[in-house]
């Protein structure tokens, strides 16, 4: 079958990657139905496998790989990236993340004669600046506009930007869009920042446990307002850039257009796991939730085989640093007002969208 548009998901198990994944192939998708490529570095994950798409393992760290494997695909029109390599500083991350994304565009930019698009996903640190910096430029007009100046720090987002910007000079009528999210909210357990996950897989311990599920994070977390980004909204969002003219060449924000408050968003993931007692205690000095998992390891063992999950080590399934950083302080937010401008009017309910992925963590058995 000749498939008027194929995509690249570089990151198909990641978590906006699963669900591309899921929803390209679709008839009724916007330029759908879509052939897909997918492409991880592990083999493929078993929750994975019926997902329709063409999975490739290549680590495109590797140039000669990813020039073999991903220079062979010469129907892709789309360019999906949703990757990224985490390092100890942003140096090291401007390094592999530029060396990645250029290994990538160059394998495929001049072997697939018919390429029209390249969708870049990155994040609110655009703003914000690296996690090194994370509260140190709360100064800055919120919510973010797009076209707030960029930081003078190092950002790989800038270098991926620039390395794009760059590419699409040498082939004509080659267009871009970038995706800027905030804390996402999916699935899968292969990513590396996974927020929704990591708290599931908390919840679920203490309630193996017995112990009340209590926030882990700042005063000034628990109480402010805060917005994240559903992972198949996201989807969407960069689904949309692809077919409509007015979405290209800009970079946008995506969020679920809503607010909420963890105070309120952690009874909805206390129920999701019959937890009665859980909150906040305010006098007590923070313990961060990678202190609270330390030493847990066998008692998620315990829990993988008292309720028949997947097989998993809790240091592969959980990044507990991430809710720690996010809950360090006040949120940040940007604005909706560009995309919606230029059309795209998607919008999630974010407990709805919480209560989700849970359930679908549950239907997958990553958790009980
Ligand atoms: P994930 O960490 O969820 O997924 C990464 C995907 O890429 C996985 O499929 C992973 O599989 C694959 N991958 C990793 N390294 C390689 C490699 N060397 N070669 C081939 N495949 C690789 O990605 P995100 O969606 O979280 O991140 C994409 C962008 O979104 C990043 O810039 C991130 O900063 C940004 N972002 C993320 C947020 C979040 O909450 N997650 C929030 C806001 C922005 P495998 O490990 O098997 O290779």
């Amino acid at each position: 079958k000749n498939f008027e548009n194929v995509a690249l998901i570089v990151g198909v198990t990641g978590i906006v990657g699963t669900s591309l994944g899921e929803i390209l192939p679709h008839a009724d998708t916007p330029g759908g139905p879509w052939k897909v490529y997918g492409v991880a570095r592990r083999p493929r994950p078993s929750w994975n496998a019926d997902c329709p798409v063409e999975y490739i393992q290549c680590d495109v760290t590797k140039k000669e790989d990813t020039r073999a494997k991903l220079g062979a695909l010469t129907d892709v029109t789309h360019i999906f990236y949703v990757t990224w390599a985490s390092r100890s500083t942003e140096k090291e991350n401007v390094e592999v993340n530029g060396l990645m994304f250029r290994n990538v565009l160059e394998a495929v930019v001049p072997n697939a004669p018919n390429l029209r698009h390249i969708c870049l996903q990155t994040g609110t640190k655009h703003y914000i600046g690296p996690f090194e910096l994370f509260f140190e430029n709360q100064d800055r007009e919120q919510p973010y506009p797009e076209d707030l100046p960029r930081l003078n720090v190092p950002n790989f987002y800038y270098t991926q930007e620039d390395i794009m910007f760059e590419m699409v000079k040498k082939k004509e009528g080659l267009t871009w869009s970038v995706h800027r999210p905030d804390i996402i909210f999916g699935f899968s357990p292969n990513s590396v920042m996974n927020i929704i996950g990591a708290l599931a897989i908390y919840a679920a311990i203490c309630k193996h446990e017995g112990a009340p599920f209590m926030f882990p994070g700042t005063k000034e977390a628990w109480n402010c307002y805060a917005i994240g980004s559903d992972a198949a909204l996201i989807a969407e969002h960069e689904i949309w850039a692809c077919v409509d003219p007015n979405a290209k060449n800009e970079a946008f924000n995506i969020h679920n257009g809503d607010f909420f408050k963890w105070k309120h968003m952690w009874k909805v993931i206390a129920d999701q796991f019959g937890i009665k007692e859980y909150g906040f205690d305010e006098k007590a000095e923070r313990v961060t939730l990678v202190e609270r998992m330390k030493g847990k390891g066998p008692v998620w063992d315990e829990i993988v085989k008292k309720h028949n999950l997947l097989p998993s080590k809790l240091e592969d399934v959980a990044g507990f640093w991430f809710p720690d950083v996010i809950f360090g302080g006040d949120a940040f937010v940007s604005s909706m007002n560009k995309s919606k401008e230029h059309g795209f009017v998607g919008f999630r309910n974010s407990k709805n969208s919480v209560k989700t992925w849970i359930d679908r963590m549950k239907a997958y058995k990553l958790v009980p």
